[in-house]
């Protein structure tokens, strides 16, 4: 015990302080020795130790024995468990972890004298080591509640952890998908089995790419696209560790949806790039989100150009102060409808119908407009000619002419055209009735043979016709084409009381830059219908003038002698009576009488008596000027005015006509001179009327006949020798 007593010395002096927990036990682990460290892991007395069976301490007493394994002798050749974990009891019933190494204590003779252990707390570590799982079975849980696959794979590539999705996802390669499995086995796990579709390339090829990507671990966007058409969205990033993090989500609902909205955004290209209107949308700020093949060519750009721009700075001042309040007014929730006449980009003027729809959003407010534009140039020119047609037409103040004339001008002002003729056609000749022109080329008149004009092409469609580029049409063929190069052309055929007429038709040489429109077909047969009707009215008119001339020549013009009639010389008189009230200019009125008329009557009939009245007409007619008036106004009886002729000279005509009927009124079956006499008056301030003239002529034949016929008496005058 002596020499225990100074080992026990020896020991406290060597472990007394030590932190670690050191004891000696005997043979039969009956403690020797303890320091206060242990003592205090224990919450014992440190004297309360010595001589205490460590098997107390044990908490699974069953563990005291396999620690025996500890007490191997050195010389046992059996591996040797270096430290045993376990728990001990502690004196106040609680428990503790421990890691315990021991090393035997042989004495000089090298017997075993006992053991030494070192006894070591594992509590802090073992909780650590609990926190630790902890953490790790959270991020496992966490990890199955992400919707996304997840997988995690270190430096060396190879899987440190999955989530189920992962698994899920990738159903071909799932067998393969365990921790330590390298990514690149994976995928090659996944290709034998078809798991993706590689787009045509080679197995080898996808998966060069596919790892050249993961490698690259730069957070990218990866789509990937399975073999049963799933698509995968995979995101891969870095770890600290050198390792990847990847995420994969399943986007084929999105994809569809995504090709689903494309499809019906190409659809809505397509139908907004077939209309004839400028289709925009615009955001709040006036930049361009749309705009259809119209609109770019009105904005003279490509959607590339034109998209994300101002459409607005594009137009001319002018143009965006028409604009402002009109979007201003859309801008606050307001459907607009408007025309306003704009200058595109492209050059062009255009009347336009404006409609501005604003986008309304969810919340109510305005998220931008969709402007449609509509091109009414047409419409508007197209109202405004048969306004001016009508106008034209309805006026009084117009002639025949002048109406047709204007119709032409109209025309070619309304087809931007330089020719405008209605031409005449009677068999295979075409005239030019009535041109337009801009230097007086085409004459009214000039005959063209029908088969070198277009219009005979018009007449046998028996409809309107038109080509805008002669020499890219049927036209070209035509002899027209090759005589007169006319390469723009509208014309319609011309309908008179229900019979060809000619056509009307508008013409140039240069090709016309736009087509004509189904309206401007219409405008023509308009035109048609005008002209012939106003033909037509001419034509009534002309011959409701002819009726009347006739009428009145009729009316007026003596049957047997062609010379004016009682009524028509008697209104003739009158003018010359106020003629003469006017002028002052005397005139003469003569009375003429056949001699003997009876006698001729009697003796060779009444129609040999008529027929000297014819001649006797003529004789005198023949030998008057064209301003003395001459008629019947009796049954042998005439009467004639000498205009502005006075007495002397009046009385040299009327024997120069009594010599003149001596001379040609002579019949061969008359057996008798014939002879007239002549009684004159001049006219005087007294003769208001022209009967009491006629009366004064009519005294003066009377003493003509008393004093021996066949002599020209004046009124008032005294009579004249014998004639010879
Ligand atoms: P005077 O020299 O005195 O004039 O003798 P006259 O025989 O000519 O007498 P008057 O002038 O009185 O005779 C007119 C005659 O003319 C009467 C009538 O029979 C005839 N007469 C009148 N009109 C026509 C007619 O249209 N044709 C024909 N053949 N005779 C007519
Ligand atoms: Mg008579
Ligand atoms: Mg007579």
């Amino acid at each position: 015990m002596e020499m225990a007593e100074s080992i026990t010395l020896d020991l406290e002096q060597s472990f007394g302080d030590l932190n670690e927990c050191v004891l000696v036990t005997n043979p039969d682990r009956v403690i020797v020795y303890a320091n206060t460290a242990l003592a205090r892991l224990l919450r014992v007395e440190p004297a309360e130790l010595a001589g205490a069976m460590t098997k107390q301490f044990f908490a699974d007493p069953a563990q005291f024995e396999e620690v025996g394994e500890l007490y191997r002798s050195p010389e046992d050749p059996r591996p040797r468990k270096k430290a045993y974990a376990f728990e001990v009891i502690r004196s106040d019933g609680t428990t503790t972890s421990v890691e315990v190494i021991s090393a035997p204590i042989f004495d000089a003779a090298n017997n075993l004298s006992g053991y030494l252990f070192v006894v070591r707390d594992i509590s802090e570590r073992k909780a650590l080591e609990k926190r630790l799982s902890d953490v790790a079975l959270t991020l496992e849980d966490a990890l199955e509640a992400i919707s996304e696959g997840f997988a995690i794979y270190d430096c060396d590539d190879r899987l440190i952890i999955c989530n189920d999705n992962y698994r899920d996802i990738y159903e071909h390669s799932t067998a393969a998908i365990v921790p330590g499995s390298r990514f690149e086995d994976i995928l090659r796990f996944g290709l034998t089995r078809d798991q993706y579709n590689t787009g045509g390339l080679s197995k080898d090829e996808w998966l060069e790419q596919r790892l050249v990507k993961h490698r690259e671990a730069d957070g990218s966007v990866i789509e990937q696209n399975l073999a049963d058409g799933r698509w995968l969205r995979i995101s891969e990033t870095r770890t600290r560790s050198g390792g990847t993090a990847g995420i994969r989500a399943d986007i084929t609902e999105l994809k569809e949806a995504r090709a689903r909205a494309e499809s019906a955004y190409k659809n809505l290209s397509l139908m907004a790039d077939n209309v004839s209107a400028s289709i925009t949308e615009i955001d709040t700020d006036g930049v361009c989100v749309f705009i259809n093949k119209t609109g770019c060519e009105w904005f003279d750009g490509s959607p590339e150009e034109l998209i994300g721009t101002s459409l607005r700075d594009r137009l001319p001042w002018k143009e965006r102060e028409v604009l402002l309040p009109i979007f201003r007014q859309a801008l606050q929730g307001q459907k607009v409808a408007s025309e306003v006449s704009l200058n595109f980009p492209d050059g062009v003027r255009r009347e336009c119908h404006l409609d501005c729809n604003p986008r309304v959003n969810d919340q109510g407010g305005v998220d931008g407009l969709v402007v449609l534009v509509n091109d009414i140039t047409d419409r508007k020119k197209t109202e405004r000619t048969l306004a001016e047609l009508y106008a034209i037409t309805s006026t009084r103040e117009l002639g025949h002419e002048e109406k047709i004339a204007e119709i032409l001008r109209l025309g070619c002002e309304h087809f931007e055209l330089p020719f405008g003729i209605i031409s005449d056609i009677a068999e295979d000749r075409y005239t030019l009735a009535y041109t337009h022109c801009p230097a007086d080329e085409l004459v009214s008149g000039v005959t063209f043979p029908l088969g070198d004009t277009y219009c005979a092409l018009t007449l046998k469609a028996n409809e309107p016709l038109a080509t805008v580029n002669a020499a890219q049409s049927e036209f070209a063929e035509h002899p027209c084409y090759k005589l007169f190069e006319l390469e723009t052309y509208i014309g319609a055929p011309l309908i008179v009381d229900g019979v060809p007429y000619g056509t009307i038709n508008f013409s140039a040489p240069s090709p016309r830059k736009r087509d004509f429109t189904a309206a401007d077909i219409q405008i023509v047969r308009q035109f048609a219908d005008w002209i012939g009707h106003e033909i037509a009215r001419q034509r009534d008119h002309q011959a409701l003038m002819d009726a009347k001339i006739n009428l009145e020549r009729v009316a007026s013009i003596d049957d047997l002698t062609q010379i004016l009639n009682r009524r028509a010389f008697l209104e003739r008189a009158n003018t010359e009576i106020q003629r003469f009230r006017r002028s002052k200019q005397p005139f003469t009125a003569v009375m003429l009488d056949i001699d003997n008329f009876k006698q001729i009557n009697d003796q060779f009939g009444h129609a040999a008596g008529d027929e000297v009245l014819v001649k006797f007409s003529r004789s005198i007619s023949n030998a008057l000027r064209a301003v003395d008036v001459f008629g019947r106004v009796g049954g042998e009886e005439f009467c004639l005015i000498l205009h502005e002729t006075q007495e002397n000279e009046a009385l040299l005509v009327c024997e120069r006509l009594r010599r003149t009927i001596l001379t040609d009124c002579q019949m061969e079956d008359v057996d008798q001179t014939i002879t007239c006499s002549m009684g004159l008056a001049v006219a005087a301030r007294e003769d208001i009327e022209f009967s009491t003239l006629m009366q004064k002529a009519d005294t003066a034949l009377y003493q003509a006949k008393t004093s021996g016929r066949n002599k020209c008496i004046v009124f008032g005058s005294e009579p004249a020798q014998t004639p010879d």
